[in-house]
């Protein structure tokens, strides 16, 4: 190969790309069509067993021969995210304007850190997120960033957060003089079944996890708003911020949004609502369930779960563009000084990272290709998906429902007869959940509650009918009757 067949621009370049391109395409759908179930069943040793040659040899294979060894080798042994029976994880089966996007934001390659780098990218990033501030009601004022996903979203949050408190109440500059000596008293709250990442979030911000304080939840797992009283009244240090969660990853549960913001107001605390999952309810009928995130400080958003954007892909919202120079650096090599001179944007000053990808562009293209009632359809079908399918679980003697699904999540165990010790379904839910991982038929998930192993399903991707929901209990059924050494009941 010359150096004209492995670079765009030329004729030569063009012609190596649709090759390339093509020969891609055909080995990812190849392999969709070779797998109907969404996982090979392979195990960790089965798979580094394909690898014994050296990732770097001498000599180079030529791109055909190595696109096919990652067809036999790694697209088979992928899992199957666009599989209908699929239903772990919030991992969405990505759509296809996503990946076109995706594939015009790698070959373009901008990055969006300074404007000569990214300029259309740059303008469209911008508008994108204008749009999802006006999407969630914020002020004119609000502005946002991409970020790689939630648990950046929500770094990023808690840093303005912690940086404008730090400022405004001891006037420590954290940027430059780091954490002040009150530090040891700030405290976070979000709700006991929010994300671990808030946690996270503390320890990389120097507060350390011990800084967040989780309010218990009510029996449809939400914040319950009297417990959160109690907190903020016996609450030992100083609060700061307060998080809700729009969407928690195990029962969907929507915090009471309103109520919550009511609270931040009272005690003066920066309010960050966590959408990564529920954000996308804003573009369907059941966008009042979000109520109150108008009120936020800022907002995570991802599109990589319920936007079935491929992944990565998440922003950031803040209510006010002015916290942003809470965390504003200027780097003379990206040229600040010209961009406030022609007010030329200069994302970079926005964002944690500095290269950074155009990931805008998949909504964008998504957003413009289906319009609001589009998206709005696939992501109500599968809310009444989810509906549908937490009855057929709770009509099934041998299945126990742990509640009503909020989004798509939903939660249950296997639970062959009455009586049985919670001991001995903890053990049968968890060696079925390994079993059907083995199996590869369906990728469920796994999860705890109230300490007892439970099963999900996670109801993401539009193409899952409730016929395969029945067929995935039968497949769990056959799994639990093999690890408890029973027939399979038929
Ligand atoms: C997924 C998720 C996160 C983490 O986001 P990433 O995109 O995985 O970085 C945080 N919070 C909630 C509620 C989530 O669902």
């Amino acid at each position: 190969m010359s150096s004209a067949d492995l670079f765009l621009g030329g004729d030569t370049g063009e012609s190596a790309y649709r090759a390339a391109m093509g020969r891609a395409t055909d080995a990812v759908l190849s392999s969709f069509a070779d797998d109907e179930d969404p996982y090979s069943g392979f195990s960790p040793e089965e798979l580094a067993d394909q690898f014994a040659e050296p990732v770097l040899p001498e000599t180079g294979t030529g791109l055909a021969a190595a696109i096919d060894e990652v067809e036999d080798r790694v697209l088979s042994h992928s899992v199957g995210t666009s599989n209908p029976q699929c239903v772990a994880h919030l991992q969405c089966p990505p759509l296809i304007p996503g990946l076109a996007a995706e594939m015009m934001v790698a070959a373009t390659n901008q990055s969006l850190d300074s404007f000569d780098q990214a300029p259309a990218a740059t303008v469209i990033e911008e508008r994108v997120v204008a749009a999802l501030c006006s999407l969630f009601d914020l002020p004119a004022v609000a502005d946002g960033v991409f970020t790689s996903g939630g648990t950046q979203s929500n770094v990023q949050a808690l840093l303005l957060a912690r940086d404008r408190f730090c400022g405004t109440q001891f006037g420590r500059d954290v940027q430059q003089q780091g954490l002040p000596p009150e530090a040891d008293d700030l405290r976070i709250l979000c709700s006991a079944e929010a994300h671990f990442t808030g946690k996270q979030a503390a320890h990389h911000l120097g507060l350390g996890e011990d800084a967040v304080v989780t309010v218990p939840t009510d029996e449809r797992h939400r914040m319950d708003v009297d417990a959160l009283d109690d907190t903020l009244t016996d609450l030992e240090g100083t609060p700061f911020a307060l998080v809700a969660t729009a969407g928690t990853t195990d029962f969907g549960s929507i915090d009471p949004l309103a109520a919550v913001a009511d609270r931040a107001r009272e005690h003066d605390l920066w309010f960050h609502v966590d959408a990564a999952y529920g954000g996308a309810l804003a573009v369907t009928d059941r966008a009042p369930l979000l109520d109150g995130i108008e009120r936020a400080d800022s907002v995570a958003v991802d599109f990589h779960k319920l936007f079935y954007q491929p992944i990565s892909c998440g922003a950031l919202l803040v209510r006010d563009a002015a916290s942003f120079e809470w965390m504003a650096r200027n780097a003379a090599y990206l040229n600040p000084e010209a961009h406030d001179d022609a007010g030329v944007p200069n994302l970079v000053a926005k964002s944690m990272q500095t290269t950074r990808r155009f990931d805008a562009l998949k909504p964008y293209l998504t957003f413009r290709a289906l319009g609001r009632d589009g998206l709005a359809a696939l992501i109500e079908g599968t809310l009444e998906l989810a509906e549908d399918a937490a009855e057929l679980v709770a009509a099934a003697e041998d299945f126990e429902l742990l509640g009503e699904p909020t989004l798509n999540a939903v939660v249950f165990r296997y639970r062959p007869e009455q009586g049985l010790a919670e001991e001995t379904v903890d053990r049968l839910n968890a060696a079925t959940r390994e079993a059907l991982l083995s199996d590869g038929r369906a990728i469920v998930a796994r999860t705890t509650v109230d300490g007892v192993t439970s099963l999900k399903f996670t109801l993401l991707n539009p193409t899952t009918t409730l016929d395969d929901v029945a067929a995935m209990l039968d497949i769990i059924r056959e799994c639990a009757a093999a690890v408890s050494g029973q027939e399979v009941p038929r």
